[in-house]
C-alpha cells in the first residue's frame, strides 16, 4: 500500500496573503524615521524599539527589493532569484533595485536580501549594525554561531547616526549565497528569527540600551539533538544519512538507505547531472519529531542553501525513493540552474523528475487530474493557492509536456528561471511558445 500523503510538503510560507493598507501608526514611525535618516539627522536614537514582524513590514506599504552584488555572478543570481520571486508573486507593482543602486538613493520601504559579505549595502553599513555576519560566522545578541548555514530574518529598526539607515526588513544568511529559500523560513511574526539547517532556532525582538544602542534579545534555543552519521557512496558521490543519535538503527536501515539512494540518482540522471554537489539527509523517526525539529511536518523538505534534505522514515522504504527523488531535485535544481523563477516549475521539475505525486504516477493523473487553472494562472500566486494535489500533478505533467516539447535542457536553462513577466521570453528562447506549451498540455489532459 501507497501512502497517500506522500510529497506533501507544503510549509507555511511567511509570505502574508493578504496585504493590508499601511497602518496608521506604522506609517508615522517610519515617516519620521525615514524622515531624521534622509536629511542626515545626528540626533542619537531614542526610546523603545517597537517589535516589528516582517508581517507587519510588508503589510504596513508596498517595498522595494534590494538584491545583492558582491558575490560571484552564480551567487549573486541565486540571491535576486530569491528576491524576484517574492517581488514577482506578491507585490509585482514593487521594484527591484541592486544594492549599488540602493547605496545612492535609500528606496522606500526596503526589503533587503543578503549579509554584508554579498550585498554593498549591508557592508557600508556594518559598522553600526546590531550584528555581525560573513560567510562562516553570525553573531547576534549573545549568540556566536559558526558555519555556513545560518540565516537571519528580521525588520532592522532605523538608525539615525552614520552609518544611517532607515528600517529595513533583511533576509540574511552566512554561506556564500545566504539567502536560498530564506522566504519559506518561519510565518514572518517575529522581529527576529535566527533559522539554522534544521529551521527556526531563536526568535527575539530589538532592544534599545540606555547609550541608544540596539542589541538582540532572544528567546531559548529551539530543541537540538545528536545525530549519528552513515556515510553511501554513489552516482550522486558520497551522501551523509543522519539518524538520532539516541535511537538503535532500525532493522531495515540499510534497506531505507538503498531506497533513497535510489531516489537520488534517479534525479542525478533525469537531471543529467555531470558533478552534482554531496548531500546531507536527515532521516526523522517519524512526522512528530521532525515537526518538533523543523516546524515542517510534511514528509519531506530540502534546504537548497545546505544541500540537506529532511525525510521521514516510512515503511516500506521503498516510498522513500520517490520522495527523495522529488527533494534532491529542490537541491540539485538549485545548485545547477539557481532559484526556480516561479514555484510552478521548481514544482513541476521535481514532481517530473520524481515520476509521481502522492503515490500516483505522472501517467495516472494524466488520467485523473481533472479541472486545473490554467498556465498563466499557474505561474503567479494562484499556483500555491491551489489544493497540492491539483498543483503539483499539474506541474509536473506541465514539465513533462514542455520537455518533450524541447527537451530538458532547454526547459533547465530557459523555463526553470524564468518568472510570470519574464514567461514568454524565455519559451522564446527555449524554441517555443506559452500557447503551443498550453496546447500540448491540452492534448495531453484530454479523455476520449
Ligand atoms: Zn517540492
Amino acid at each position: 500500500m501507497i501512502p497517500a500523503i506522500l510529497d506533501k510538503e507544503r510549509n507555511s510560507p511567511m509570505w502574508p496573503t493578504d496585504i493590508r493598507p499601511p497602518r496608521r501608526l506604522w506609517t508615522l514611525v517610519l515617516t519620521t524615521l525615514a524622515v531624521c535618516a534622509g536629511s542626515g539627522c545626528k540626533s542619537p536614537d531614542t526610546g523603545p524599539v517597537l517589535p516589528i514582524t516582517p508581517n507587519d513590514f510588508l503589510a504596513a506599504a508596498a517595498p522595494t527589493f534590494v538584491t545583492a552584488t558582491l558575490g560571484d555572478d552564480a551567487a549573486d543570481a541565486r540571491v535576486r532569484g530569491q528576491a524576484e520571486l517574492v517581488r514577482e508573486l506578491l507585490f509585482p507593482k514593487s521594484t527591484l533595485v541592486t544594492d549599488v543602486e540602493a547605496a545612492s538613493t535609500w528606496p522606500e520601504h526596503p526589503v533587503v536580501y543578503g549579509g554584508p559579505h554579498v550585498n554593498a549595502l549591508m557592508r557600508d553599513l556594518a559598522p553600526g549594525l546590531p550584528f555581525v555576519m560573513d560567510a562562516a560566522h553570525l553573531a547576534i545578541g549573545d549568540l556566536d554561531l559558526k558555519g555556513d548555514s545560518y540565516q537571519l530574518v528580521t525588520v532592522l529598526p532605523a538608525r539615525s547616526e552614520s552609518p544611517s539607515h532607515p528600517e529595513m526588513l533583511l533576509y540574511a544568511g552566512t554561506g556564500p549565497v545566504g539567502v536560498a529559500e530564506i522566504n519559506a523560513i518561519g510565518r514572518g511574526n517575529d522581529a527576529i528569527l535566527v533559522a539554522d539547517v534544521f529551521g527556526p532556532l531563536h526568535t527575539g525582538r530589538w532592544v534599545r540600551a540606555a547609550d541608544g544602542t540596539v542589541k538582540a534579545k532572544l528567546g531559548p534555543a529551539g530543541r537540538r539533538i545528536a545525530w549519528r552519521d552513515v556515510s553511501r557512496a554513489g552516482a550522486a558521490g558520497t551522501t551523509i544519512y543522519r539518524f538520532p543519535a539516541e535511537l538503535a538503527a532500525a532493522a531495515d536501515e540499510s534497506d531505507l538507505i538503498d531506497a533513497a539512494q535510489r531516489g537520488l540518482e534517479q534525479a542525478v540522471v533525469m537531471l543529467e547531472m555531470k558533478s552534482p554537489p554531496p548531500l546531507t539527509i536527515y532521516v526523522h523517526p517519524d512526522v512528530r519529531s521532525k515537526q518538533a525539529l523543523t516546524g515542517n511536518a510534511g514528509d519531506g523538505h530540502a534546504i537548497p542553501g545546505a544541500r540537506a534534505l529532511h525525510i521521514v522514515a516510512r515503511s516500506p522504504v521503498s516510498v522513500l525513493t520517490s520522495l527523495v527523488a522529488h527533494e534532491a531535485t529542490h537541491i540539485l535544481a538549485y545548485a545547477a540552474y539557481g532559484a526556480a523563477g516561479t514555484p510552478l516549475l521548481g514544482e513541476g521539475l521535481a514532481v517530473w523528475v520524481s515520476g509521481q505525486y502522492g503515490g500516483g504516477s505522472l501517467d495516472n493523473w494524466e488520467q485523473s487530474l481533472g479541472k486545473h487553472p490554467s498556465l498563466r494562472d499557474m505561474l503567479g500566486p494562484i499556483f500555491r493557492k491551489t489544493a497540492e494535489r491539483v498543483a503539483y500533478p499539474s506541474a509536473g505533467l506541465l514539465v513533462k509536456t514542455a520537455v518533450e516539447l524541447v527537451g530538458r535542457e532547454a526547459v533547465t536553462t530557459h523555463l526553470y528561471g524564468a518568472t510570470a513577466s519574464t514567461w514568454d521570453a524565455a519559451c522564446r528562447a527555449a524554441g517555443t511558445t506559452s500557447d503551443l506549451i498550453e496546447q500540448a498540455l491540452a492534448r495531453r489532459l484530454e479523455r476520449p
